[in-house]
């Protein structure tokens, strides 16, 4: 387990809530955060600089309070933990709790309280165009994720030509992988890069058919889902070539949490797969 800094029911004098009375009067808030964060080089120093001051993220907590009003504490959680993880870079997740001990509901309660759990989180997108400025489309792609407060861009891999997958007649693609980390959800992630691929003018016409823009969630974490619109990791990623020889370049070690391989060896299988297929379609034309 991650070393942790905790923080215990904070008191701050604020004015969040949905009854007008909240607003006006104000009541008394208890914060609670644990910081998850590698605490050994500030043991080993004794020196505040290589540890979270959590001082300073006090304060923090008490002006980001004190400045704003909002109606829900699940706002007020949501908001400090994402600054908390933006202006404390040594902070890798955070557990924050907003306990109302005075919920003015008209019945006794003891308290009311929200707890979330956030965090930085490594995800690695493919990237792919075939039509127009390819480069082009890719870049500014790159850029306006990196223009995201909440998501940096790590790795971008080279950019390599590939021939169309799927059978429809097209143009070859330009393809490559970008490694980030964010602290987007994984539909909050996908939603961001639908709506990139949206701006770069993409209509989804034909299914496997050309676009100026294609975009998608190879990995998150080591995260395994499978909703409706979203499925991680990506379900075909490990038997394209276009998106494995990109993805080797910049995270050879990356661990795929089903087939339990890592990028180096799904390259090298599909390697034998395609090369077996050559054989096969040479015996069968003989
Ligand atoms: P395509 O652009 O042809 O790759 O298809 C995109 C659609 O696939 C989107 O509407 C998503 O809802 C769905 N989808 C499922 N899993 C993923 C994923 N891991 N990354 C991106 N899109 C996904």
């Amino acid at each position: 387990m991650a070393d942790q800094i905790i923080i215990k029911n904070l008191e701050i004098y604020s004015n969040h809530g949905v009854y007008k009375e909240e607003k006006v009067l104000g009541q008394k808030f208890l914060v609670s955060a644990i910081l998850d964060t590698d605490t050994k080089r500030a043991g080993v120093s004794d020196r505040i600089e290589y540890s979270v001051d959590y001082g300073k993220v006090c304060r923090r907590i008490a002006e980001i309070m004190e400045n704003n009003t909002f109606d829900l504490i699940e706002r007020v959680a949501e908001t400090l933990a994402k600054s908390l993880l933006l202006e404390f870079p040594l902070v890798k997740s955070l557990e924050i709790q907003v306990k109302k001990p005075w919920a003015p509901i008209g019945i006794p309660i003891s308290s009311v309280a929200v707890k979330i759990h956030r965090g930085w989180h490594r995800a690695y997108i493919g990237a792919g165009s075939n039509m127009g400025d390819r480069l082009e489309y890719i870049s500014k792609a790159i850029e306006q994720i990196e223009e995201q407060e909440d998501t940096k861009v790590v790795h971008v891999s080279s950019l390599i030509e590939t021939k169309p997958y799927g059978g429809v007649e097209q143009d070859d693609f330009l393809n490559g992988c970008i490694a980030v980390d964010t602290l987007k959800e994984p539909m909050e992630l996908l939603d961001f890069l639908m709506d990139l691929e949206k701006q770069a003018g993409r209509k989804r016409m034909v299914h496997w058919g050309p676009r100026t823009l294609d975009l998608d969630i190879l990995m998150y974490d080591d995260r395994v889902m499978n909703e409706r619109e979203l499925t991680i990791p990506h379900k075909e990623m490990h038997k394209r070539m276009f998106v494995l020889e990109p993805l080797v370049e910049i995270a050879p070690y990356l661990m795929h949490p089903l087939l339990h391989k890592t990028v180096i060896e799904l390259k090298e299988t599909l390697e034998e797969e395609l090369a077996n297929e050559r054989v096969n379609q040479n015996t069968t034309g003989n």
